[in-house]
This record gives C-alpha cells, structure tokens and sequence, in this order.
C-alpha cells in the first residue's frame, strides 16, 4: 500500500479530514486537480459549531483574525436573527473568504504532515479486497487503504461507485459578485427581497463585498457574463439603492441545486462535503456542513487504519451526518424559497410574522441553533443521559484550560468534576486524556452531597456518554436562559460500578483495552 488514506480533492472538507488524519499519525496524501490553491472567494461565512471544532484544532483565532464577526444575520422581511445569545464562545457569524479558511486548514493540516499534491487529477477509483486502487490523469495510480472522496459537487469518486445523486436544480440565474461601495449598506449583512428581486450584501472587511443577487425577470443562460449594471440594477430593485457598486474584481452567474448521495460510504471509500450534498448557499452552510462531515470523520477513520475501532465506529459517520445533511437541504431549501419569493402570502397578510418570529425566543433560538450548526446532536442510545450526542459545552477544566483547548491533541477525553480512580482509563493511554472539571462550572447542589458528572467527549467535541450523580442541573450553556438546562438523571453510583460503567463506554467507543 503507497499510504493509508487518499484524500480526494483540497477543498476545505478534503483539507480538514487531512488535518485530522494527519495528526492522529495516519499517513495521508491529499490529490488535488487544480494547479494551486483557489484565489474564489466562494463561501464566505464560517458559522460557530465550525469555530468550535477549528478551536479544538487551535485554528480559530488564526481565522477570525481574518474577517469580520457578525453578531446579528438579516433575514427575509426584515427578520433580523441574533447570534450574540448563542451559547458558545464565537456568539456571531464570521466573515471572511473561503480561500482564507483553506489557507489556515492547509496550513495546519501540512503542519502535521499530510502530503497535498496540487495538479494531480483523479480519473477513477476501484475497490480492491485490501484497499482503493486510485487512477490519477498522465501518472499511473497510487493504492491506499481508504479514499475519502472530498472533490466537490462533481465528484468524480461518488461517479466511481456508482453512487446516485439524486435531487435538482432548485434556482437558475443567481449573480455572485466582489466590488466596492462608495455607500456602507446600514447592516453588516444586508439581505432583502422586493417584487420579483432579492439581494444581499456582505463585508469581506478588507473594502470588499460579496453581492448574490436574482432577478426572476432575467433569467439568462448560465454561460451569459455577468454585468455590473445587472447586478447593481437587481441590488436596486431590492434594497431601493445599490449602495455606489463599482470596480467589481469578479462576477459570475451560477444555479443552485438541492442533491444528496443517499450513502456516504462504499466499502473503503467514503464521501465529505460538497460530494455527498448540496444546498443553495442560503443561510451559508454548505462549506460548514462539509468541515463538520470531515471533523465527524477524521477520527473514526484514523481509529480503523489504526485497528483499534470497533467495527460500528466508522459506520456512524454515515448514521450520523447523512440526517444532517438532509436537515441542511431541508433548512437551505427553506430559506432560499422564501428568501428568493418572500413569506407565503397569508404570512405576510398576517403582517410581518418574520421578524416577529425571530423575535420569539424559542423561534429564534431554533433558527439560530440550525444555522450555527450549534443544535447538530447525534443519536443516543434509548436511556441515555440528556446531553448524550449533544456538543459539548466549553467547560472550564481545573488545570486552567478550556475543554476545547484539552481537545487539541486529538483524544477522547475522560472529564470528570470529581476525582476519578487512577486506573480508570488504564490501557486506553494515547487514546484518552483524563481531565477534572473545575468546580467553577459545576453550582452547589440543592440536596445532599454535591452534584458530580463524568462525561465520555469524543475527539470530534460530541459527548459520547455520560454518568451523573447528584440533584441539581449543571448549566449546559455558558448563558443559560432560565429553565432551559435539561434535568439531570438522580442516580447514585457505588464507586466500583461506576469504574465498571466506564470501562464499558470506553470499549465501545475506543474498543477494547
Ligand atoms: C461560485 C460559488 C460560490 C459559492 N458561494 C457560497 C456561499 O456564499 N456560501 C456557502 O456556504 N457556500 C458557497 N459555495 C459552496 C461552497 O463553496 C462549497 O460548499 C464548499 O466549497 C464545499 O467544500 P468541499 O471541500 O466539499 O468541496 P470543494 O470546495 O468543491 O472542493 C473540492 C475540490 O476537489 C477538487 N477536485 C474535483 N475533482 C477532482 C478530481 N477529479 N481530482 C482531484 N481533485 C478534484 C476541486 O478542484 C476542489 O478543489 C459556493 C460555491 C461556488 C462554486
């Protein structure tokens, strides 16, 4: 075998995955077709779950120096939906441009070893008993144990396999374009639909704006260049004003398409990303969902090149992120019809339901959830704990460092808000890092003896398993809204079963000892 993992394609799904095999030890070689990094500015939002799982990387301040954090998204009809109540550290949206985000995770994902070819076009993969055979254009092949298919909405592994795609075209027309304002629109993320127009306007932070705009009067052919008076004139229509657009450094004219592999894996390959689905970019999550896809992935991968996962590891990756993938369409899909049509009419006859529904805080706080990718849980098993699958919080940990800063070096962590027994995690070492809560996070119970938790996290920041003791709720958020923290399970664990209990979560997570 020339390697144990082929990436395919140095997209930010591709360069993220890359990062994290690389740094579990997994040898890795990442094919891309283009001669050198894309200067596309392409996605521009990188929304909190996605800091998050960068900061369990300590890329996140490197990026966010970058753009623009955003605290609040405008919304169809004026809804505006606020970020700063999300209960995370990064309570905003950041702007900034997709090759700024490849840039960090290239560099990072390098850093820690992978080897990213740039000009080497993959023509097909085929399964072998033992690996992936992988065809690249003008240089033979190259074998590997796995593939991870990351190269983007025309995948040409996804062709491979045979694996459908399935869905359609769901908008045609829409102008993307950069230019320069003489005027600053009043909100830093401006979007507006008026009659048969919609537009929208975001900073980049350095004098730049990314303009998406639609007119459903001019719907041309996709190959038709792009002028600046179409666009400023659709800007118009929306907002009243363009805003002094001018000296555009790139436009262009694309259609959005609603599509997802119905499998994420076959056999030793597997899809991330744009190659497994994709959504109008409405709502900015497309290159999100992908980063999440691979932060689910990289570790179950290098786990099972390792030999050291249980066989239902890897298959979650599928189980796990093809729900949110259709979530994603379902949400983006939403958001576009409206956003490009305006409320249903009984909507808006009822006068202004949007911005009243952003202002209702469960409303907003689902959509903000759903946007941020922050309410993304994964399945539990029936009886678990309540914060099981859920991300986990940012705890405070007694050494001084955050949990998303204990999370860096790739390990399960073992956290605990009392002491454990020092043989807990005995034969997991490499694999598992005990660390204590500190007792800042955890309020004085209302009952007897104090509240105590020991939580399973996994390397991709989901909580994996949980045992409580105690009566009282530990806050989940970092602010939470009253009687919003889920109750805790009231279980008393002799010290011995709790050892017993904990051994077993291990072995299923990390297999045996
Ligand atoms: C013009 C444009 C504007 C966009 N704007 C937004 C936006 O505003 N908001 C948003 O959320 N999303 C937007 N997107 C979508 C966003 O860019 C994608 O969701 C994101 O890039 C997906 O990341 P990925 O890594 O899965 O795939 P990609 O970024 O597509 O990366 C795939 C990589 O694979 C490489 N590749 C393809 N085939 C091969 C091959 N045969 N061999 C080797 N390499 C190969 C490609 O060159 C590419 O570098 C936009 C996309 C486009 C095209």
């Amino acid at each position: 075998m020339d390697v144990d993992v082929i990436v395919v394609g140095a997209g930010p799904a591709g360069l993220m995955v890359a990062g994290d095999l690389a740094r579990a030890g997994v040898s890795c070689a990442v094919l891309e077709r283009k001669p050198e990094r894309s200067g596309l500015s392409r996605a521009f939002a990188v929304h909190a779950r996605t800091l998050e799982e960068l900061d369990a990387r300590g890329v996140a301040d490197e990026l966010i120096a970058t753009g623009t954090p955003a605290p609040e998204m405008r919304l169809f009809g004026g809804a505006v939906l606020d970020l700063s109540r999300l209960p995370s550290r990064f309570a905003f949206v950041l702007v900034t441009p997709q090759y700024e985000t490849e840039r960090v995770l290239e560099d990072r994902a390098r850093s820690l070893g992978a080897d990213i070819r740039y000009g080497q076009e993959v023509t097909g993969v085929t399964q072998q008993p033992d690996g992936v055979a992988v065809d690249i254009a003008g240089a033979g092949h190259v074998r590997a144990r796995y593939v991870v298919g990351s190269d983007g909405i025309h995948s040409i592994v996804r062709h491979s396999l045979g694996i459908p795609f399935p869905g359609k075209a769901v908008v045609q027309s829409l102008m993307l374009a950069e230019v320069q304002l003489s005027k600053q629109p009043p909100d830093l993320l401006t979007m507006k639909t008026s009659g048969d127009a919609f537009a929208f306007i975001a900073p980049f932070g350095d004098g730049w704006y990314r303009v998406i705009a639609w007119n459903r009067r001019n719907q041309v052919a996709e190959s038709d260049p792009v002028s600046l008076k179409e666009v400023s004139d659709t800007a118009r229509r929306a907002f009243g004003v363009d805003y002094g657009m001018h000296d555009p450094r790139w436009m262009s004219r694309f259609h959005s398409e609603e599509r997802q592999a119905p499998r994420y894996r076959d056999g030793r390959v597997l899809l991330a990303g744009d190659a497994a689905h994709v959504h109008s970019p409405v709502g900015g999550m497309g290159m999100n969902t992908g980063i999440q896809d691979s932060a689910n992935l990289g570790w179950k991968l290098a786990a099972t090149v390792a030999g050291r996962a249980p066989n239902a590891i890897l298959k979650s990756y599928e189980t796990e992120r093809h729900p949110v993938g259709r979530q994603v369409l379902r949400a983006s899909g939403a958001l576009l019809r409206v956003g490009l049509t305006g409320p249903p009419p009984l909507v808006a006859a009822a006068g202004l339901l949007a911005p009243a529904a952003a202002r209702l805080p469960f409303i907003a706080d689902r959509m903000a959830g759903t946007i941020s990718g922050l309410s993304i849980c994964y399945p539990a098993p029936a009886g678990s704990h309540p914060l099981t699958g859920k991300r986990v919080p940012d705890w405070p940990l007694a050494d001084g460092r955050r949990v998303y800063e204990a999370l860096r070096a790739g390990r399960f962590l073992l956290a605990s808000s009392s002491a454990l027994a020092a043989d807990v995690a005995d034969g997991y070492a490499g694999q598992v890092d005990t660390v204590a809560i500190s007792d800042e996070a955890i309020p004085p119970g209302d009952g007897e003896g104090s509240p105590e938790i020991i939580a399973l996290i996994r390397p991709d920041a989901y909580i994996a398993a949980v045992i409580s003791r105690g009566d009282s709720p530990l806050p989940l958020p970092s602010r939470p809204r009253e009687g919003t923290a889920s109750p805790w399970e009231a279980a008393t664990w002799p010290a011995d079963q709790q050892r017993l209990a904990i051994r077993a979560v291990l072995a299923r997570w990390c297999g045996s000892a």
